[in-house]
């Protein structure tokens, strides 16, 4: 291959999502390019599965909303579970939880304010309430599988004519008077792919592909490749990690996702076990996979599991993973042209949404490429990556 219509980088829920909506749209010569197809250190791959649609930004509520809606028409296939988002509020944030909830009631989801008593009553397990000021509990929300919704893109995707290409990463960007014409992709083997995307040089045949449209979807490695651009954007790839955790006393697999007032989020697996995350604010960036273990479950989680549910005293750490979120300054996307270069597009830092916004994502972007405006999502400008030169912010709450 020595040439592509439109080169996509990055192969994860953006990338492929992206790709389904440019190639169902009629573009031509759409190839998607990344070094792990499989995309075993991808977001994609290592995320929670949550979807909800409880922001504080109207256009990511609007890009949520949209995203959970289409992912309903495929419940069977992505594995949708519509059980709800139960959030647990202290009384530090529950007034500014509150007041968001009408503004996701525009968007029709009918989300509810419940007392502490409220939540033991419904959720009887949930038995230490005190420090509690509230709840929210928005019923269409739940979760997702994230492979098969990434499946369910690239199958469409390739059905319209992409081309998805394995084991190549870009490594250099071509211009000429400040447009994109070309790229340069090395080849590596699945050792190298792996020790670029833990930061190390690739060494490999390198491929010029010349290009009209290049778009960088890399996730956690958009920073990297919009260097190569020539345009670079203000993101850090932080390394974040969830347990299995075993249980024999609480059956959770009634319930979606439920956020602790401490900011520790938990969902059922499978029988006998849930996942549990939490987020420690201030890690610092790095393209690390490490996972810390029991020692992560005993310091983070649990403490924080048993203050709020007596029957989680007794609980087992099974296994964990650690996968990269990918935060930009005021943690919102990056969607739209890349600004200053010509033929240069992005999707990239969902700052924890990745799934729950990728089917409308991908198609505000697909849009605009193909038809110069935003029309299905016109909320989708705000998520320009120019904003961060002078423009509005998107400042979104990030608690998990
Ligand atoms: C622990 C954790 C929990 C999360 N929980 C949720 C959740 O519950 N709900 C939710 O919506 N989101 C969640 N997220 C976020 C979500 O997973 C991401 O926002 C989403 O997967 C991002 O998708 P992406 O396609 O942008 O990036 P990725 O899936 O990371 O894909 C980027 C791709 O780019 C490729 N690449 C990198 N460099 C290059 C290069 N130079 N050339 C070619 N290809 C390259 C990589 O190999 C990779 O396959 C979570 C994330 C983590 C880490």
């Amino acid at each position: 291959m020595d040439a592509a219509g439109t080169l996509i980088v990055g192969a994860g829920l953006a990338g492929s999502a992206l790709a389904m909506h440019l190639a169902e749209m009629g573009a031509r010569d759409v190839v998607v390019a990344d070094p792990d197809l499989a995309g075993a250190r991808s977001s994609s791959q290592l995320n929670a599965g949550g979807v909800r649609a409880t922001w504080w930004r109207p256009v990511n509520v609007e890009l949520c909303a949209a995203t959970i809606d289409e992912l309903a028409r495929h419940r069977e296939r992505v594995a949708l579970r519509q059980r709800g988002y139960l959030w647990l509020h202290g009384p530090e944030r529950w007034a500014e939880a509150r007041e968001h909830v009408a503004l996701q009631n525009r968007f029709g989801r009918d989300v509810e304010l419940l007392t502490p008593a409220e939540v033991g009553r419904r959720w009887p397990f949930i038995d230490r309430l005190d420090d509690l000021a509230g709840a929210t509990f928005s019923p269409h929300d739940g979760l997702v599988d994230p492979n098969a919704v990434r499946e369910l893109y690239r199958e469409r995707a390739r059905a319209a004519g992409v081309l998805f290409l394995d084991r190549l990463l870009l490594t250099a960007v071509r211009t000429e008077d400040g447009r994109v014409t070309g790229a340069s992709l090395t080849t590596v083997d699945a050792e190298g792919a792996d020790a670029a995307l833990r930061g190390g040089a690739p060494e490999g045949a390198v491929t010029e592909v010349a290009c009209g449209r290049l778009v960088n979807a890399a996730g956690p490695w958009a920073s990297r490749v919009a260097d190569l651009i020539g345009v670079p954007v203000p993101c850090r790839a932080v390394p974040r990690q969830i347990c299995v955790v075993g249980t024999r006393d609480v059956d959770l697999s009634h319930d979606g996702m439920i956020v602790d007032a401490s900011d520790v989020y938990l969902h059922h697996e499978a029988d006998g076990m849930f996942l549990a995350g939490y987020s420690p604010p201030g890690d610092p960036p790095a393209y690390s996979f490490d996972y810390e273990g029991r020692a992560f479950f005993e310091r983070e989680i649990w403490p924080r599991l048993a203050h709020r549910v007596s029957a989680f005293d007794r609980l087992e750490h099974l296994r964990g993973w650690t996968g990269l979120y990918e935060l930009s300054p005021d943690n919102s996307a990056l969607l739209g042209a890349v600004p200053g270069r010509e033929g240069a597009f992005e999707i990239h830092s969902f700052s924890g949404r990745g799934v729950m916004q990728s089917w409308a994502a991908g198609l505000a972007l697909a849009e605009l490429m193909e038809t110069g405006a935003h029309r299905t999502f016109p909320s989708a400008a705000a998520l320009s990556g120019a904003r961060f030169d002078g423009g509005e912010l998107q400042p979104e709450e990030l608690h998990i």
